[in-house]
C-alpha cells in the first residue's frame, strides 16, 4: 500500500528559509579586521586611542539601532510645507524622527568634531581625514541618505576654514564641531541648474552687489540636497558678460540675514528620488537671497573644486562601506541557506561569487584609504601627495561608484528572492548606491578630470613611481609588464586628437586603476593581512588581467572567511 502523505503545516520545523543559528551582525567595527588592521597601522597611537570608543559605539549602533532607523527614514520621507495654516509662506521641511536621531548619532560619533574642534584639529592635524572618515565608513554601512548632508557639512567647513574672514570662521566652525545636535549647522552646495550639472559654466543664477560683501542672488537651482541647510554655498554670476566658469563666484547663504530677517528661499518642490530618500533634495528659487562672497570674485569654481573633491572622497567612502555591507549580508545569509541538500556556501559557484565581491571590496577599500592618506599629507604641505590626490580623487570616485552598484546587484542575486523584497536592506542599498556614479560628476566627467590632472599636475608621474616601486619589490612580472605597457600608452597622449584622447583615456585609466588597486594590496600585505590579501590578489589578477583564462581557482570556505574578514 502507498503510504499517505503527511499533512504539512506552516509551523512544521522544516518549513523555514534559513538553517538554525543565523544571527545578524552586532558590530561593524569589532568584526572588521581589515579596517582595524588598517587603522592600527595608519593612525597614531593617540588618534586610535581617542577614536576607539567612538568607533566601537558607532559600529554597534550601525549594525543595530541605525539599521532600523535608516529603514524607517527611507520609508518615511521628508515633507515640504510651503505654507502654514494662515497661508503664510514658510518653506519648511519636516523629517521623520528616525532621521533626526540618525543626525544625532553622526554628531556624537565625532566624525566632524575630530576635524574641526580647534584642540582636536591641532592634535590630529596629520590624520584628521583618516580619523573622521573611519567613523563615516561605519556610518554608511547603515545610512547613506544622511551621509550626503554630512558630506556637504564637512565640505562647507573646509571652504569656510580656508576662505572666510576670522569672525565668520570662528562663529560658524564651532556650529559644525559641536557635540550637541541642537547646535549643529549643516551644509549644502547649490551648483546644478537646469542649464548645467556637469557643465556648471552654463549656469545663469545672478549675483548683484548689495553692501558689506553681500550680494542679492536670483534664479533657480535645480538639484539642492539638504535643502534646509543652515549654511549653503551657491555658485552665481556677478557679470553676465563673463561666460563660462570664469564668471562664477561663490556665496555663503545663511538662514537669516545679518539684520535677523529670514533670508528668502523658495522651495518649489522636493525631488521624488529612487534612492537616498531619507534626505531632502529640492528645486529652489533664489529671490533676492542674500549671499556673502567667499574668496575672490570670479574664483568661484576654483573654490568650489576644493569642496567637490572632498565630496568625491565622501562618495567613495560611501561606496566602499556599501560594498562591505552588502557583502557581509550575502555571506551571512549564504552561510545558513540550504539548497540541494547543502549549505549554499558549499557550492563552488557561490564561493566564487563571494570571492569576487570580497576581492573587489578589498581593492576599493585600499584605494579609498590610500587617497584619504594622500589628502591628509597634501593638507599638511606634502606636494607629491597633492599631485597624487589630484589624480586619484576622480579615479577613485569612478571606480568605487561603479563597483558599489555592481556589488549591490550581485549580492541581491546571490541572496536570491528575499533580497529583492523591500523589508530586506539590500534594495535600500541598491537604490542608494545608484546616485554614486552620478552625483559629483558622472563617470565620463571623471575621465575628463583625470586627463586634466594628467596635463596640469604631476599626478601620473607620482602614481607610476609608486606602482613601479611596489611591483619591483614583489617582482610580479605580469603586473610589471602591464605597468610598462600603460606608461608607454600615456607617452602618446600629447599627439592624439581630443576625441581620440578621450576614447583612449577611458580604458587607460580603468586599467591603470586596476593595476594600482592590486599594487596597493601588495603594499598593505604583512604577516597579519596576507591571509586576506593573498587570495584577493590572486583573484583580481585573473579578474582584471587574465579574463580569458578558463581555469579558475576553487576557493575554500575558510579562504572566503579570511577574505571577507568577518567573525561572528
Ligand atoms: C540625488 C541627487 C542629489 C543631487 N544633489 C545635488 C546638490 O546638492 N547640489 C548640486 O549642485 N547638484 C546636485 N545634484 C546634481 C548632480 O550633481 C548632477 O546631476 C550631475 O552633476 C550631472 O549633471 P546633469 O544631471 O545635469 O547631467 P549632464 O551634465 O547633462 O550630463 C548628462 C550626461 O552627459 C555626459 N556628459 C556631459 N558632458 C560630457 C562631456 N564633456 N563628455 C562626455 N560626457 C559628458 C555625462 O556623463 C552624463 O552621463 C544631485 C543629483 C542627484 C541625482
Amino acid at each position: 500500500m502507498i503510504p499517505k502523505a503527511q499533512k504539512m503545516t506552516a509551523q512544521h520545523p522544516d518549513n523555514k528559509v534559513l538553517e538554525n543559528g543565523y544571527k545578524k551582525s552586532q558590530n561593524f567595527f569589532e568584526s572588521d579586521w581589515i579596517l582595524r588592521h588598517y587603522l592600527v597601522k595608519n593612525s597614531s597611537k593617540e588618534g586610535w586611542a581617542y577614536m576607539l570608543d567612538k568607533w566601537e559605539r558607532l559600529g554597534g549602533q550601525a549594525a543595530t539601532e541605525m539599521d532600523k532607523l535608516s529603514m524607517l527614514a527611507d520609508k518615511n520621507i521628508p515633507v515640504l510645507y510651503k505654507r502654514n495654516v494662515l497661508g503664510e509662506d514658510v518653506n519648511e521641511i519636516e523629517f521623520h524622527p528616525a532621521y533626526e536621531r540618525l543626525k544625532e548619532i553622526a554628531v556624537t560619533s565625532e566624525m566632524f568634531r575630530v576635524k574641526w574642534h580647534p584642540p582636536l584639529k591641532k592634535q590630529f592635524q596629520n590624520e584628521r581625514h583618516t580619523l573622521g572618515f573611519a567613523a563615516g565608513y561605519l556610518y554608511v554601512m547603515a545610512e547613506d541618505g544622511l551621509y550626503c548632508p554630512l558630506c556637504m557639512t564637512d565640505g562647507v567647513a573646509r571652504i569656510i576654514d580656508r576662505y572666510s574672514e576670522d569672525g565668520d570662521r570662528e562663529r560658524l566652525l564651532k556650529r559644525i564641531a559641536t557635540d550637541d545636535v541642537e547646535n549643529l549647522f549643516t551644509g549644502a552646495m547649490f551648483l546644478t541648474e537646469k542649464t548645467g550639472g556637469s557643465d556648471v559654466g552654463a549656469n545663469l543664477v545672478s549675483a548683484d552687489y548689495e553692501e558689506d560683501g553681500y550680494y542679492r542672488l536670483n534664479g533657480e537651482k535645480w538639484f539642492c540636497s539638504n535643502a534646509n541647510a543652515e549654511l549653503i554655498l551657491a555658485l552665481a554670476r556677478t557679470n553676465a558678460a563673463i561666460k563660462g566658469t570664469k564668471g562664477l563666484s561663490i556665496f555663503l547663504i545663511e538662514k537669516e540675514k545679518p539684520n535677523g530677517e529670514k533670508n528668502p528661499k523658495n522651495i518649489i518642490r522636493l525631488k521624488d528620488k529612487i534612492g537616498v530618500r531619507s534626505m531632502a533634495s529640492a528645486e529652489i528659487i533664489l529671490e533676492d537671497t542674500l549671499g556673502k562672497l567667499i574668496g575672490e570674485e570670479g574664483q568661484g569654481f576654483r573654490v568650489m573644486t576644493d569642496m567637490i573633491n572632498l565630496s568625491r572622497l565622501y562618495n567613495s567612502v560611501t561606496a566602499s562601506g556599501i560594498i562591505r555591507r552588502v557583502l557581509i549580508e550575502a555571506y551571512q545569509y549564504l552561510s545558513y541557506r540550504k539548497t540541494f541538500g547543502k549549505i549554499a556556501l558549499e557550492h563552488s559557484l557561490v564561493r566564487d561569487k563571494l570571492a569576487e565581491l570580497a576581492a573587489l571590496h578589498q581593492a576599493n577599500f585600499y584605494l579609498t584609504w590610500r587617497t584619504i592618506r594622500a589628502l591628509d599629507a597634501a593638507d599638511n604641505g606634502d606636494e607629491k601627495a597633492g599631485h597624487l590626490v589630484r589624480l586619484l580623487t576622480p579615479m577613485l570616485k569612478k571606480e568605487t561608484a561603479f563597483d558599489a552598484v555592481y556589488a549591490c546587484r550581485e549580492s541581491m542575486e546571490a541572496i536570491g528572492g528575499i533580497a529583492y523584497i523591500e523589508e530586506n536592506v539590500i534594495p535600500k542599498f541598491l537604490r542608494d548606491s545608484l546616485v554614486l556614479p552620478i552625483w559629483e560628476g558622472a563617470s565620463n566627467i571623471m575621465i575628463l578630470d583625470m586627463l586634466r590632472a594628467t596635463f596640469k599636475s604631476q599626478g601620473l608621474t607620482v602614481l607610476f613611481e609608486e606602482i613601479h616601486q611596489i611591483l619591483d619589490s614583489v617582482e610580479d612580472v605580469l603586473l610589471q609588464n602591464k605597468a610598462k605597457e600603460l606608461l608607454q600608452v600615456s607617452t602618446d597622449f600629447a599627439s592624439l586628437s581630443p576625441d581620440d584622447l578621450q576614447l583612449q583615456a577611458k580604458p587607460f585609466f580603468e586599467q591603470l586603476a586596476n593595476l594600482y588597486k592590486v599594487s596597493l594590496l601588495y603594499q598593505n600585505k604583512d604577516e597579519e593581512s596576507q591571509k586576506w590579501i593573498d587570495p584577493a590578489i590572486a583573484y583580481l589578477k585573473q579578474h582584471y588581467f587574465e579574463k580569458d583564462k578558463l581555469q579558475k581557482q576553487n576557493y575554500t570556505t575558510a579562504t572566503i572567511i579570511d577574505m571577507i574578514a568577518w567573525d561572528f
